[in-house]
């Protein structure tokens, strides 16, 4: 699984479409201070199903929605895209190309799409827990995290493990049946 392709438009400082091409390898994201750099990785950690806005360095979610600039004008919704080849099937999905948008209205509805079809956010939770992925998974490692990690007791550190390993999704399923 290799992501492909991220499309941001009306999110945070990218209030104009803009699209990112990755190629194999690695990509580096650099650009002054205040540029947007962070605000990319914001952005797939949305799209991905971030639901804390403190987490995507805002007070309540409609932030993320671009305030408008010297040059542009507020937009009222804010989508990302995320495109990736799955020609591995990490993505349980039996697909070759897996999309995944997301879309926040200033009134405050919002949607997830996954190949054009509207789905729940629990859905695209689901689609990425396996695959090492995940909002919460350590694809992503933020400012300060690290530290975090190396400060946490056994507990915290068994739950850091247990999302490679595949547990975390057995736990989420025992939760699920729990409540029922
Ligand atoms: P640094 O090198 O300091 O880490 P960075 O490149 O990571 O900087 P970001 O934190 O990604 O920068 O971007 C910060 C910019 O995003 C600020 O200029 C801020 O005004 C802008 N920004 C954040 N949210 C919005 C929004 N909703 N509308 C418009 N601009 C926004
Ligand atoms: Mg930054």
């Amino acid at each position: 699984m290799t992501l492909v392709a991220l499309q941001i438009n009306g999110f945070k400082s990218f209030g104009e479409k803009t699209k990112f091409h990755f190629e194999p390898g690695i990509t580096g994201i650099i650009g002054p201070n205040g540029s947007g750099k962070s605000n990319v990785i914001d952005a797939i950690r949305w799209v991905m199903g971030e639901q804390s806005a403190k987490n995507l360095r805002g007070e309540k979610m409609q932030d993320i929605i671009f305030a408008g600039s010297s040059s542009k004008a507020a937009v009222n919704r804010a989508e990302v895209l995320l495109q990736f080849d799955n020609h591995d099937r990490r993505i349980a999905l039996n697909r070759d190309q897996v999309e995944v948008r997301r879309r926040l209205f200033r009134n405050g509805t919002s949607e997830f799409l996954i190949n054009n079809q509207k789905v729940r956010l629990k859905d695209v939770t689901d689609l990425f827990l396996d695959s090492g992925l995940g909002r919460h998974s350590l694809a992503i490692i933020s400012q300060g995290q690290v530290e975090a990690i190396f400060n946490s007791n056994p507990v915290e550190r068994r739950s850091i493990i247990e999302e490679p390993a595949g547990v975390a999704h057995f736990r989420l399923r025992k939760q699920e049946a729990q409540q029922q």
